[in-house]
């Protein structure tokens, strides 16, 4: 009976998550729709070729990466209480909210640089993360284009720095913000720089990630421009870590044909069919 009741009340969950993400996905239509029609970058239809299945990656990366990640994150929380002495996640928990989230900002986003660097530059990591840059066309909802694997392996990249530094707490009687924060902030920024919206948001492209900056991570204009950007707010920390590239004019082409084998992360070229973007 309690298996049941179990599998019940996770079926009524994955139905309320389902309608939250209609919810979310009829917002962001409301949104970008008209924006990437008034200031288009590009020419291109809104229902465009691959929009169907990009449709379903934004159901399916909302819904699959949440449920895999609940005992990953679980096992890290229970060991970092365990090894770290209870005073140390008092002392973080008597932050100011907004000093924490910024903290825990910086600290998902380097994390998330990594994942994402290292899903570039490994082979098998790259084969998921091809997927994302397979796209020709770029618009908002190719944020969500994105293979399982790839975003379970971003978020935990990006979480587990938060959990080890005591920025995330889930282990706390009261609600634990900073992660649900952070994830928030990056995932609506994501369907940003996505968009086809031509615009530029000059000395702050420096500060926080724009459309720009991220259309020349997708670009496939050739080996010297591919590689590049790999943050998803703070283009800074691509200026931290050397790979920001980020001129006055905008990719002439998008996908992943360039002729480029990937690079391994131990610095070896690797052989693959697969080419890097
Ligand atoms: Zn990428
Ligand atoms: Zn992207």
């Amino acid at each position: 009976m309690q298996l049941l009741s179990q599998v019940q009340a996770s079926l009524v969950s994955l139905a309320w998550d389902s309608v939250r993400l209609c919810a979310w996905l009829i917002l962001l239509m409301v949104i970008f729709v008209p924006l990437e029609k008034f200031f288009a970058l590009h020419t291109q239809k809104v229902f465009r070729k691959s929009f169907g299945a990009d449709l379903l990656f934004y159901f399916v990366s909302s819904l699959l990466p949440k449920l895999i990640l609940i005992l990953p994150l679980t096992l890290i929380a229970k060991a970092t209480h365990y090894f770290l002495p209870a005073s140390f996640y008092e002392s973080i928990a008597s932050w100011p909210l907004l000093i924490r989230a910024l903290a825990g900002l910086v600290v998902g986003e380097i994390g998330a640089y990594w994942g994402h660097r290292w899903s570039h530059e490994n082979q098998f990591l790259w084969r998921f993360h091809s997927i994302h840059h397979d796209a020709e066309e770029l618009d908002w909802l190719v944020h969500t284009r994105a293979h399982p694997v790839d975003m379970v392996f971003t978020r935990l990249c990006a979480l587990v720095p938060m959990y080890l530094l005591g920025l995330a707490q889930p282990m706390a009687d009261r609600v634990d913000l900073v992660p649900v924060l952070v994830t928030i902030a990056a995932t609506m920024w994501g369907f940003f720089i996505h968009s086809n919206i031509s615009w530029r948001l000059g000395w702050l492209e420096g500060l926080i990630s724009s459309p720009a900056f991220h259309h020349w991570h997708h670009t496939n204009d050739g080996p010297e421009v591919v590689n590049k950007n790999y943050s998803t707010m703070l283009p800074w920390l691509d200026k931290c870590f050397g790979t920001y590239y980020l001129p006055q004019s905008w990719p002439g082409k998008y996908g992943i044909n360039a002729p480029e084998p990937p690079v391994d992360s131990l610095g070896a070229i690797t052989d693959s069919a697969t080419p890097l973007a």
